[in-house]
């Protein structure tokens, strides 16, 4: 076994994935990465920049500013940084979220954060989280866990969660928006949302958080022990 291990943490929008990666991360003492959140910069950036024209990117116009631009975490409160500027709060924002999957669907957006997420697992171990993390990024992840839960019970909990931070978005147009980018990431030509053949599932349609570590930690244990 290298010195170094990754446990990929891939599923459906908003079930709970992130939540899960970071506290994995922080029970195991290893470095999280979000991998949504480079794609969620990736789209903010399209916007700033006009290069997205009636919802389709327009590479000729995208390729120059993603290949200047810088994507990297805050090191102490783990916010994405693009170029420099913390952008965690917008990358949050529905305008963001109605963009990123078509963005995301692009092969050279793909490969140029592919290559910066494979980085992070040269100095560290990791989790992260994703849609083909264990598909892709980490294929020989020694860990892959793919999280489902109920579409409903997924916009229940991310619509409490909009409405927390007083965002102006109704029920509807959460569920529209996970239903919509569940149907884009599965579909897309270039690395699609999909189970990884070694990935075990956990449906945390009626778990706590509580219930859902616990059973993720047990199996992460259980991996871990077997490949030593
Ligand atoms: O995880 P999150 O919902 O923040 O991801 C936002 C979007 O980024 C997803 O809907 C998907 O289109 C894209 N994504 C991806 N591959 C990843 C992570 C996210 O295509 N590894």
């Amino acid at each position: 076994m290298s010195e170094y291990y990754q446990i990929a943490v891939d599923g459906f929008s908003s079930c709970g994935k992130s939540t899960l990666a970071r506290q994995i991360g922080e029970v195991l003492h290893i470095t999280y990465i979000d991998s949504g959140a480079m794609y969620r910069a990736a789209a903010l950036l399209a916007l700033r920049n006009n290069c997205i024209i009636n919802e389709k990117l327009q590479p000729e116009c995208f390729r120059p500013v993603l290949q200047k631009a810088d994507i990297q975490f805050h090191k102490s409160t783990n916010h994405l940084l693009l170029n420099g500027d913390d952008v965690e709060e917008e990358i949050r924002q529905h305008e963001v979220a109605d963009n990123v999957s078509e963005v995301a669907s692009h092969g050279f957006v793909r490969t140029l954060l592919m290559q910066l997420q494979r980085n992070y697992s040269h100095t560290s171990s990791i989790v992260m989280d994703g849609r083909d993390i264990g598909t892709h990024v980490f294929p020989k992840a020694q860990v892959k866990l793919f999280i489902v839960a109920d579409p409903q019970v997924r916009a229940e909990r991310r619509f409490r969660e909009l409405q927390e931070k007083n965002s102006s978005s109704t029920f509807e147009q959460v569920l529209d928006n996970i239903q919509k980018r569940d149907k884009l990431d599965q579909s897309r030509e270039v690395a699609p949302l999909r189970k990884a053949d070694d990935a075990i599932e956990i449906d945390n349609s009626h778990l706590t958080r509580k219930e859902q570590l616990e059973k993720a930690i047990r199996i992460i244990n259980e991996k871990l022990e077997d490949k030593q």
